[in-house]
């Protein structure tokens, strides 16, 4: 448990749900940088609860998309 770095580049940092939420949608859409991207996972291996919003997030576009190849 070293301190925060404190280097500021430009890509996102992941370190709350809030920044997990605020960038599902480009990661689902695959337009996040690498770099933030790379972040993004990061708090997913240490966020069941991020995990368990992207899969319903996930299951709710499919069945969106699914539901209007039906009409
Ligand atoms: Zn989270």
């Amino acid at each position: 448990m070293a301190g925060r770095p404190k280097s500021k580049n430009k890509l996102k940092t992941v370190e709350t749900c809030r920044d997990a939420t605020s960038l599902l949608l480009e990661f689902l859409s695959e337009e996040l940088d690498p770099g933030t991207n790379s972040e993004f996972e990061k708090h997913l291996q240490i966020c069941p609860d991020c995990v368990a919003f992207l899969n319903t997030y996930k299951k709710t576009m499919e069945l969106t998309k699914s539901f209007l190849r039906e009409n």
